[in-house]
């Protein structure tokens, strides 16, 4: 069928109300730039979930992340939007070039060459993300220990995305009929973890490429097909994905339980370096017992966002005290996230 037929058939669609849910930030944001949502009738809902790595980042780890920054001799290196969260207040933005040395990479490798040329300060490399960019965060690790590089540390986040999607399924609050699995996590995982997500819970999902076509034909996938699992994205995705990837990973992080943003602790969704690579562990540099109480903006509803219990515009923040230019939470800060890819369908006049 055409991608023409396709948006024809989900514009008559006179089923049963679905709510899908897409866990991925890139997907967050394809939907909103492409206007897909308006295409829609009334009974197909699209949510995001927690598929931002930003997002779901908690409030320790920027806890520990400003600690780290105004540390003497300490240089931070992180991606972009992590620059920006707000902390208490504060982003490490703020911090940059008064209180702390914050740089921004592109690459976890980056690190590599500024521990090498920094060889009397400590080099601290903020690391989130899921199964995408995982091994590369690993990658460095590997590469910092046989190098012996002993002035290269990492703040690890990262997190793996199967067991929240679990969690929602198991979260009476969060009712979802089908879900568009996320094709960049997907590619290194395989079809494996979600197919399985999809019987186990007998729950429609499709894993889904990134282009307008694609996510138009994996939202008619899901409401004319009759099967509880599909793979649109299969000139990427393999039924055993990377596993070389997987396997760089594996030899670098053990998986443990972790927080996530609003949602608390989920089993087996983090990860924790490897006892071979503890030294470059940056928990190790701060004194946990000393830490201030916790800083969290209850004005902020990203937590309720990211289980799609809450529209991003039905926070009363949105748009008033939170823009991109103002924003209280990371949902607003990040070029992933939920509340900013709403804000920007308010400025195209498609959501008031
Ligand atoms: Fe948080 Fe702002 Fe989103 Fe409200 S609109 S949930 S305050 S990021």
């Amino acid at each position: 069928m055409n991608i023409n037929d396709m948006i024809e058939k989900i514009k008559t669609y006179k089923g049963k109300p679905i709510k899908i849910m897409e866990v991925c930030g890139t997907h967050t944001m394809n939907i909103a730039k492409s206007g897909i949502k308006h295409i829609l009738p009334k009974n197909i809902t699209i949510v995001s979930g927690p598929g931002c790595p930003v997002c779901v980042t908690e409030d320790l780890f920027m806890q520990y992340a400003f600690q780290l920054a105004q540390m003497k001799n300490t240089i931070i290196a992180t991606f972009g939007d992590l620059l920006k969260i707000p902390y208490n207040n504060k982003s490490l933005s703020d911090l940059r070039g008064l209180e702390a040395d914050v740089r921004l990479v592109y690459s976890t490798l980056d690190c590599l060459e500024l521990a090498e040329k920094n060889r009397d300060k400590r080099i601290i490399f903020l690391s989130v993300g899921f199964e995408t960019t995982t091994p590369l965060s690993a990658l460095l690790i590997k590469k910092a220990y046989e190098k012996g590089l002993d002035n290269l540390f990492i703040l690890v986040g990262n997190k793996v995305i199967p067991p929240t999607i679990e969690l929602l399924l198991e979260d009476s609050n969060v009712a979802i009929d089908a879900f568009i699995y996320p094709g960049n996590v997907c590619v290194i995982t395989g079809e494996e973890p979600f197919r399985k997500i999809s019987y186990d819970y007998n729950i429609k999902g499709v894993i889904c490429g990134f282009s307008d076509q694609e996510i138009i034909e994996s939202i008619y996938t899901l409401i004319s097909g009759n099967d509880l699992f599909y793979n649109c994205y299969s000139k990427a995705v393999t039924s055993d994905g990377n596993c070389y990837a997987r396997r760089l990973s594996q030899e670098v992080f053990d998986i443990c339980d972790t927080n996530w943003r609003g949602m608390g602790t989920i089993k087996n969704s983090g990860l924790t370096l490897k006892e071979n690579y503890l030294k470059h562990d940056a928990t190790r540099l701060i004194d946990t017992s000393s830490l201030p109480e916790i800083a969290t903006n209850r004005l902020c509803r990203c937590g309720e966002i990211l289980k799609g219990i809450l529209n991003p515009n039905e926070c009363p923040c949105f748009g008033k005290i939170c823009s991109p230019l103002n924003p209280l939470g990371p949902c607003m800060v990040s070029s992933e996230g939920s509340c900013a890819a709403s804000y920007l369908q308010v400025l195209k006049g498609e959501l008031l």
